[in-house]
């Protein structure tokens, strides 16, 4: 790699560190850098707040940018200098989402309908609201909108388009709308601005200045004002109506499924099987080579046993197409014999590979009295005869100690640590472990998809079948060929390496 290549390389692992390193460790918890501000807003825009701006975002869709743009401008003008110019209201502030327009006081609320139907085209835009029964001042809308006729259904792809724009928070249309919110309240003077500037950026909106500064400043000011300000019933009704609404796109239309992608095994399968299998042999002739003792020998054991073991991992993990979630379970259980391994070897202490074996023994002598004392109904797939003779192996079992807890005393992050591979440790052990333990995301990933749906918010649904699409084949390979390389620096010299079989 050049050097400057090089550079690039450590500038980009600079920033990706930052990224972990801007956590604040609470304990056992990293906790992210938005959660550490107080007070943070929990109105989620999706499920709260969006709704309420569906007027905004049906003109946005209905008459195109710059004509919904101006009106919001001319509702922002109006509704707040209409809002001002009345002392001692009962509103407490000219919120014009569409739940908050319902705790608006009556010359308020008829004022918005009058601006918002100046424009003819609005009823067009508009009218997928009539779908909405839950929808606040339902008997204001349909005067201008009409009633739900049954021909409306049709009006729920509309709907769907426009919520679609606007599921995300940052986009431009969601800004737009965002400040539609906004600028009544602005307007009305009851909120404080920095100074003339800031006034003159929202006023002008998305005209003065640079907008990527503008538009973060609008959506930090519109989460405030929209989660409520301290206005509980606000808060809570405005939930209970987006609760509401959501609940009834979900009645009234149906999940659509995404189109699974084709999967196909990128590898000749059973030619690169057979070509990995042969290396058992090479293995038990570099084993027969390199032999002198009969005793226990428990480094060389140990040593040729990882490599048998891993390629009975990789062979499976192949034969599986590399694919199958046992896929991701191989390369685990690979990443810990190699970790394991470079472990055992970078200690250099000769005891140690006697400490590991003999812990293995305590195990299967563990399980043994398990199956003699405690087990009641005795599991299929093992066989007492078979623990006994393993935990008899080298001492007889009533000498052999049990060990709990880690055969090293210590953890194989830390192991992977002082043997220096913790870059394996991170590639090749901690996300397949979210498999191995069933967590969320790997259920989620498995067996879950989202639905299409924009009016469905973007919730799982279970797959036609599990999501069989990541390869793991190349690294099997890889980690079981760091595994022979292993073997080769304790007992050289052993060159054979494997590969995978192109598809051709
Ligand atoms: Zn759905």
């Amino acid at each position: 790699m050049s050097q400057k290549r090089t550079r690039q390389q450590q500038k980009r692992n600079k920033k990706r560190k930052s990224k972990i390193d801007s956590h604040k460790k609470v304990g056992s918890k990293l906790i992210s850098p938005f959660n550490q501000i107080p007070n943070t807003s929990y109105m989620s825009w999706v499920n709260d707040r969006l709704p309420c701006m569906l007027w905004a975002g049906l003109l946005l869709n209905g008459l195109g940018r710059d004509r919904a743009i101006e009106i919001f401008r001319e509702i922002g003008f109006h509704i707040g200098n209409l809002f001002r110019e009345v002392e001692n209201r009962e509103c407490e502030l000219p919120r014009v989402g569409i739940y908050g327009l319902s705790t608006l006081d009556d010359d308020l609320q008829d004022k918005f309908f009058e601006l918002i139907f100046e424009e003819k085209k609005s009823v067009d835009a508009l009218k997928p609201l009539v779908l909405i029964e839950s929808l606040p001042l339902a008997n204001k809308w349909r005067v201008y909108l009409g009633e739900r006729l049954e021909e409306d259904k049709g009006l729920w792809t509309s709907l769907a388009d426009t919520i679609s724009m606007l599921l995300d928070h940052q986009s431009q249309e969601s800004t737009d709308c965002r400040w539609a919110y906004l600028i009544p309240i602005i307007n009305s003077g009851k909120v404080h601005l920095q100074n003339e500037q800031q006034f003159k950026e929202y006023i002008q909106y998305p005209h003065y200045e640079d907008q990527r500064k503008v538009r973060p400043s609008i959506r930090a000011m519109e989460m405030q004002f929209g989660d409520g300000m301290m206005d509980y019933e606000y808060f809570s009704e405005k939930k209970v109506w987006a609760g509401n609404f959501w609940k009834e796109c979900k009645r009234e239309t149906s999940c659509f499924m995404p189109k699974p992608e084709l999967s196909c095994i990128e590898f000749d399968l059973i030619k690169t099987v057979s070509s990995v299998k042969t290396i058992w042999n090479d293995l038990s002739g570099h084993f027969a080579e390199t032999d002198e003792f009969t005793h226990v020998q428990a480094k060389r054991d140990a040593s040729f046993g990882f490599c048998f073991y891993a390629l009975t991992l990789t062979l499976e993990g192949l034969a599986s197409s590399g694919k199958l979630l046992t896929a991701k379970l191989a390369l685990r259980m690979l990443a810990e014999i190699y970790i394991t391994f470079k472990y055992l070897i970078s200690l250099g202490d000769e005891k140690l590979w006697d400490v590991y074996r003999s812990y293995g023994s305590g195990q299967a002598k563990l399980t043994f009295l398990k199956l003699d004392e405690v087990l009641e109904d005795q599991p299929g797939y093992i066989k007492k005869k078979n623990i006994e003779a393993l935990a008899n192996e080298d001492i007889y079992l009533d000498f052999q100690n049990i060990d709990l807890g880690n055969w090293a005393k210590t953890d194989l992050r830390k192991m992977s640590q002082v043997a220096g591979c913790k870059d394996i440790y991170d590639a090749y052990y901690s996300w397949p472990s979210s498999y191995a333990h069933g967590q969320w995301c790997a259920v989620k990933d498995v067996v879950y998809t989202t639905c299409h749906n924009p009016l469905h918010r973007l919730h799982r649904i279970p797959r036609p079948s599990p999501r069989y699409e990541d390869g793991a084949e190349k690294d099997l390979i890889l980690l079981f060929n760091k595994i022979l390389d292993l073997l080769n620096d304790v007992y050289p010299s052993f060159e054979i390496r494997a590969g995978l079989v192109d598809n051709t």
